[in-house]
């Protein structure tokens, strides 16, 4: 059993016929690549209406007992020109007729949002001349939304014979036997589920970008891509907002340790992002900037804190019956700052800070908003010095005052609060520093 390889092209890659062909170019260029999975057509212009989006209001007008003829039509036409021009025709017309009587008889939301990708794998599948494998026998989603454990081995029978296969992503079968969507934008999930079924050498992840970027493009413009980053490394990053790939669709290639490969369909020849394990972090200790707005910090000062065992779990305890979440907690000997999203926060605020007045008596609280952070990520910053001394002297240079700092022992990023208004010259800053320097000495 030769080697093989799972790619996954997202709804850009599979927006009109053009691209398609490009696609099919870039699958026949290596025989490993046995197994494709595909999204629902996105935008082929900015202006452009996603399948899936168009699939999701039809629902709701048909739910509603209102015509939906126009946005099924809308929907209907794009599957049809894409089948002609691909040069099957018809291959779309039983799944579009099936869908307008599923409308009508009340398909479930779930159901409708899977047929851009189904009708685009049926249509891909007869225009490759490979065999369609329909995802909802095979692959289970559990209650939270997530692969259900034997999907992997039914997937795995179900793709064990020759020649190529074509697979719709983002949806399965739910717990209830019908037909469950993943998140949006799961299909990368689904890309995910099939590498680790077919025990895939790597997932090729095709999109329309060069892969993931040191920093996000439009704070610092034309950033460097990364070539090489680390499933953890990018799950700080990812939660910073930087996204290209779905957040869950790291796991199941993860434990099984197959390679992610970000790849651009319109630049095959480029090598794009890879994702693994392990990297060799001497060439880069920094690999990535990201950050976002929208945080605040409850403070909290009171003389001799730190004599008092449990005041920090009283603080958090507070804020976890209001069902708020927090970031980090730096701490000084007698006060402690708690960092928190403002938006879940705003409407508790008040009460929050009276429940701690009341039970912990401090010298003040108080709550600051406008807080914006910054993870400057990079395993190479482990047992490193001079990453922390960069970050700061170039922070000191661009005049940005540094409001919050938290390292943990883990060394895999450094994160750097400061106020909103300062956020795009940090980021900046930080992106100079570390652009073209692949590790201090
Ligand atoms: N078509 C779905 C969406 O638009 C899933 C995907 O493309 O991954 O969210």
């Amino acid at each position: 059993m030769g080697e093989r390889i799972v790619c996954k092209f997202g709804g850009t890659s599979v927006a009109e016929a053009a691209v398609v062909r490009q696609v099919e170019q870039i699958v026949r260029a290596d025989p490993r690549r046995r197994y494709v999975v595909v999204s629902a057509p996105g935008k082929r212009f900015k202006d452009d209406q996603k399948i899936t989006d168009l699939l999701l209001l039809t629902h709701k007008l048909a739910d509603a007992g209102v015509d939906f003829a126009s946005t099924y039509d809308m929907i209907a036409d794009r599957f049809r020109a894409l089948a002609n021009d691909l040069g099957v025709p018809g291959a779309a017309d039983r799944a579009l007729a099936d869908l307008a009587t599923q409308l009508r008889a009340g398909a479930t939301e779930d159901w409708v949002a899977s047929r851009g990708e189904h009708i685009s794998a049926v249509v891909l599948a007869a225009a490759f001349g490979a065999t369609f494998v329909e995802t909802a026998e095979h692959l289970g989603i559990d209650r939270r939304g997530l692969p259900t454990q034997d999907s992997y081995q039914k997937l795995g029978a179900a793709l064990a014979g020759d020649g190529l296969f074509v697979i719709p992503g983002f949806y399965g079968r739910g717990p209830d036997g019908q037909v469950k969507v993943f998140s949006r934008g799961g299909s990368d999930i689904s890309g995910a589920v099939v590498a680790r079924a077919v025990g895939a050498a790597v997932y090729e992840n095709w999109t329309d970008v060069p892969g993931f970027m040191m920093a996000d493009p439009r704070i610092v413009g034309n950033p460097r891509p990364m070539a090489e980053v680390t499933y953890a490394e990018l799950r700080e990053l990812a939660y910073m907002g930087a996204s290209v790939l779905h957040e869950e669709a790291v796991f199941p290639v993860r434990e099984a340790g197959i390679p992610i490969n970000i790849r651009n369909t319109h630049d095959p020849a480029a090598p794009g992002t890879r994702i693994t394990a392990t990297r060799d972090w001497g060439n880069r200790a920094v690999v990535g900037i990201a950050g976002r707005k929208g945080f605040s910090v409850l403070f909290i000062n009171k003389n001799l804190m730190n004599k008092e065992v449990g005041f920090g779990r009283k603080v958090l305890e507070i804020l976890a019956s209001h069902q708020i979440s927090y970031e980090h907690t730096p701490t000084g000997i007698d006060s402690m700052s708690v960092v928190v999203e403002t938006a879940p926060l705003r409407e508790h605020a008040d009460a929050i800070c009276d429940e701690v007045r009341d039970l912990l008596r401090p010298d003040e609280v108080e709550i600051s908003h406008d807080l914006a952070l910054i993870n400057v990520v990079g395993l190479g910053m482990s047992h490193q010095p001079g990453i922390a001394a960069r970050c700061f002297a170039a922070l000191g240079e661009a005049r940005v005052n540094v409001r919050m700092i938290s390292q943990g022992i883990g060394e895999l990023s450094i994160i750097i609060g400061v106020t909103e208004a300062d956020f795009e010259a940090a980021v900046q800053a930080l992106y100079l520093a570390f652009e073209s320097h692949p590790s201090p000495q």
